[in-house]
């Protein structure tokens, strides 16, 4: 089941779309405008499979180097790991506002 992200080219805002069916990839629109003017994204599904064991190395207590946030995905990390520290879930919810915030970081280097 892929999952793509995708800029609108006409509204400028970021989405992503799972696909149960290959055919509804070609007819995807913008989730707020419903244009199809898109530029899909780096998929972001090798973030999601080191996510969980990236979440537990992280000690929010420890200060972060320079270096930490020259990785993309170690953007929200924190925010993430402190929410459920405090016994907060946002679910999938918080997924997609991290997610947003480190695509649009990566942006920079796909866009064409
Ligand atoms: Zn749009």
């Amino acid at each position: 089941m892929p999952i793509y992200e995708y800029r609108c080219n006409q509204c400028n805002r970021d989405f992503s779309e799972l696909f149960l069916n290959p055919r509804e990839i070609k007819r995807v629109r913008c989730k707020y405008c419903h244009s199809p003017n898109l530029t899909r994204l780096v998929s972001s599904f090798s973030v999601h499979q080191t996510e969980a064991s990236r979440l537990a190395q992280f000690d929010t207590s420890k200060s972060r180097g320079d270096d930490f946030y020259k990785d993309s995905r170690n953007i929200g990390l924190w925010a993430k790991k402190r929410m459920k520290e405090m016994g907060v879930d946002l679910g999938p919810k918080m997924d997609q506002i991290v997610e947003k915030g480190r695509t649009r970081k990566i942006l920079d280097d796909y866009d064409k």
